[in-house]
């Protein structure tokens, strides 16, 4: 374990006595029916842990980014999934970031009790895809409202959130000088936009995320709902994505340490030719290799994590960590399936469960090849390749 993983035991120590009373069984069964798991969220929020990264003033506990990414390892190595929960952490940095001292003093202190959750963020659109900038949901100025149309695509959790940040263009593409200005954020009161000016149709997918299509019908947002500078909310949503990223990088830290526990375990107790299978070294290289790469992911997220709580650029770091980490759980949920050769299928062993889980982040929320071409063309100064 890295050094910087050892700085956080009492947190740690408090997470997996809490995640401890969920069972693999809670988690396998919420899979099954694809239902969320309510009463572990619940338990999250009361225990406050949803609300670690809200400044005290506000109610919350004040912590930085670094803890929050430690609540999300937590729960994603208990056998849970943080995908459930994770929205309200990153979409946080969002608020806290961009929005005025009005918008903080009138949402933060309910979100702090769990009277409202902020779980949901609508940026990818189905016809444009990561090419963020090109989106074409619009929101008009009239009057002191914002008048919305279009259609996003993707966007997790809004059945299971009271506010939504939604980004939209307020400029058309054809009147900006660089194609990231016109774009603005606005949070979305979702109790008076559901049905009225907002519809939402769910998507069943590969693992047990509750994710859905928005069709925006002349939505009206009142203007005090805008989040920052008009036009300037591509900004603002990007220090919340850096911040997803690290997140996200730490749950498939948790994921790739509950593998290589769980195939560890299995390949001492497997007799198989008259000895256990992980006195091969066929079987044990694999699982070595997983186990390297993830120590050498986590040291790249606690980096990336440290930097966002400094306020220094990250942008690098978020994406560095989240291409390794998400490599990582990958190599070790395949090591971790292989050995357990037919078992690995059978749901009752879970490891069939946390495979689909960690896949999607190969994908989700920004893909390999885009991160690979961030460096490329931001860290190194290649040639823009679009
Ligand atoms: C379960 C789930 C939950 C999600 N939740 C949310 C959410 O809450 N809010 C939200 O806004 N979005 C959400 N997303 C959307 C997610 O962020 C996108 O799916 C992801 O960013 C990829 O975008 P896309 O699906 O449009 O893929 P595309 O942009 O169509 O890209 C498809 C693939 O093509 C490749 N590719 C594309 N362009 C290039 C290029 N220039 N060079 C090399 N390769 C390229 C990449 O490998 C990529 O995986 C979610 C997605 C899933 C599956």
């Amino acid at each position: 374990m890295p050094f910087e993983a050892d700085q956080h035991a009492d947190l740690r120590e408090a997470l997996r006595a809490l995640c401890s009373e969920f069972s693999a069984e809670y988690h396998r069964n919420h899979d099954e029916k694809a239902t969320y798991p309510v009463e572990f969220i619940d338990a999250l929020t009361n225990a406050g842990w949803l609300a670690a990264m809200i400044p005290e003033e506000f109610g919350g506990s004040g912590l930085g980014l670094t803890e929050a990414t430690i609540v999300m390892e937590e729960i994603n190595r208990s056998g849970g999934n943080a995908g459930h929960c994770h929205g309200q952490m990153y979409n946080m940095g969002t608020l806290l970031r961009g929005g005025s001292d009005e918008q903080k003093a009138r949402w933060l202190p309910k979100i702090a009790t769990g009277e409202l959750r902020l779980q949901s963020m609508a940026v990818t659109e189905p016809t444009t895809g990561t090419d963020t900038t090109k989106l074409k949901t619009t929101a008009v100025k009239k009057g002191d409202k914002y008048v919305v149309n279009g259609q996003k695509v993707w966007i997790s959790r809004v059945q299971h959130s009271d506010l939504m940040i939604l980004l939209a263009r307020t400029t058309p593409l054809s009147e900006v000088k660089k194609k990231s200005d016109g774009l603005s954020v606005f949070m979305v009161d979702l109790k008076d936009a559901i049905g009225k000016g907002m519809e939402v149709k769910p998507i069943r997918n590969m693992v047990n995320h509750e994710t859905n299509e928005l069709f925006f019908d002349n939505l009206e947002i009142p203007e005090e709902n805008l989040i920052g500078e008009e036009g300037k909310g591509f900004k603002i949503i990007l220090g919340g994505l850096n911040a997803e990223r690290t997140l996200i990088a730490a749950e498939c830290i948790g994921d790739a340490w509950w593998f290589i526990d769980k195939v560890g375990d299995y390949v001492k107790e497997r007799i198989v030719f008259d000895r256990p299978i992980g006195q091969n070294q066929g079987v044990q290289f694999p699982i070595a290799r997983a186990y390297v790469n993830t120590s050498a992911a986590d040291l790249m997220r606690f980096e990336a994590a440290k930097r966002f709580d400094m306020g220094v650029d990250m942008g690098a770091q978020a994406n560095m960590a989240k291409l390794l980490a998400a490599d990582a759980s990958w190599e070790a949920a395949n090591a971790c399936i292989q050995f357990h050769g037919g078992f690995g299928f059978a749901a009752e062993y879970d490891v069939e469960r946390k495979f689909r889980e960690t896949r999607l982040y190969q994908v989700a929320p920004i893909s390999t090849n885009l991160i690979l071409s961030y460096v490329a063309e931001h860290v190194l100064g290649l040639p823009r390749s679009f």
